[in-house]
């Protein structure tokens, strides 16, 4: 026999097993968002996928997801990851793990008590308390068909999701959902009794029938001179990559322009770009209220 040694000290440089996450999110329509290192964090490698475990952070009450640093490196009490997915309030899955992590403890769903090593954990942004009720719809309908995208790619039902607070009942109220009602609508979205999300076109309608689509729709990674006129719309740096800076940009865009602020560039932020952007019509005096795009433009970037 070998020495053991923790799969993480033994391969640093190794790609867990979850590495399909992102893909089979971004095939269900939803917004995702990889953490720097997702591939090859985790407490080793995770088993076979048997469920899912659903949890809310008890974080704290402002921001999309206050909570995400504590998810990938832990507490005091707790080593990290202590989640594979983080769900934000926009709806944004953060990918944080393809390999195993602390987040189930001792429990049991289904017969299985391997949760850590056999259930992918997703920790939504909530505080669990009754100032964050009822929960963004944006992220409840994420929730649920992320959970059911992912059941479906592993070859499960609706069953084998479960609350924290079911797979632990005497430790943990987590998460703060009805999850008999949440299994349900996972069931309809895999069989297809629940409507298909509203997904973002790949690209601006036609201009006229027949015609070559517009302008494609930008989001975190697309790169080249489209991005550029976005950055140059938004008063950023044009290095034409669209990065964190400029996501963060977009959604206080959005946020000023009340749209849903996905932090991606379709058909509906292209337009409202385009009318923020426009120079004044000749011959309208530029007197009175200062152009939109000014203030949305200096509006300081949160974290
Ligand atoms: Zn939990």
């Amino acid at each position: 026999m070998t020495n053991y040694l923790p799969h993480e000290e033994e391969f640093p440089d190794m790609v867990y097993s979850l590495a399909w996450l992102p893909d089979v999110l971004l095939g269900a329509g939803l917004k995702v968002a990889p953490v720097d290192g997702w591939e090859i964090r985790g407490r080793g490698d995770v088993g076979r996928t048997l469920g899912i475990l659903c949890h809310h952070t008890a974080g704290p009450k402002n921001g999309n997801m206050p909570s995400l640093d504590t998810i990938i490196h832990g507490r005091p009490d707790l080593n990290g990851p202590l989640a594979q997915l983080g769900l934000g309030r926009d709806g944004t899955f953060y990918v944080i793990a393809a390999g195993r992590c602390n987040h189930a403890g001792e429990g049991a769903w289904r017969g299985i008590n391997t949760g850590n090593t056999n259930f992918i954990g997703i920790e939504a942004e909530n505080t669990g308390l009754p100032d964050d009720t009822p929960w963004p719809a944006i992220q409840i309908d994420a929730y649920q068909r992320g959970v059911a995208a992912l059941l479906k790619h592993a070859g499960l039902g609706p069953e084998c999701c479960a609350g924290h607070k079911e797979y632990a009942p005497n430790r943990k109220t987590d998460p703060t959902l009805n999850m008999d009602n949440f299994r349900a609508t996972v069931g309809g979205i895999l069989s297809g009794t629940v409507p298909q999300a509203a997904l973002i076109p790949a690209a601006e309608p036609p201009p006229q029938p027949g015609a070559a689509p517009g302008r494609p729709t930008l989001r975190r990674g697309s790169q080249g001179d489209l991005v550029k006129t976005v950055q140059r719309a938004l008063n950023l740096s044009t290095d034409g990559n669209f990065g964190g800076q400029t996501e963060a940009a977009v959604r206080n865009f959005q946020r000023a322009h009340n749209m849903v602020p996905d932090g991606i560039v379709g058909p509906k932020t292209w337009t409202a770009l385009d009318a923020a952007g426009a120079p004044p019509p000749t011959g309208t005096p530029a007197a009175g209220t200062p152009a939109a795009e000014v203030s949305v433009a200096g509006t300081p970037v949160t974290a």
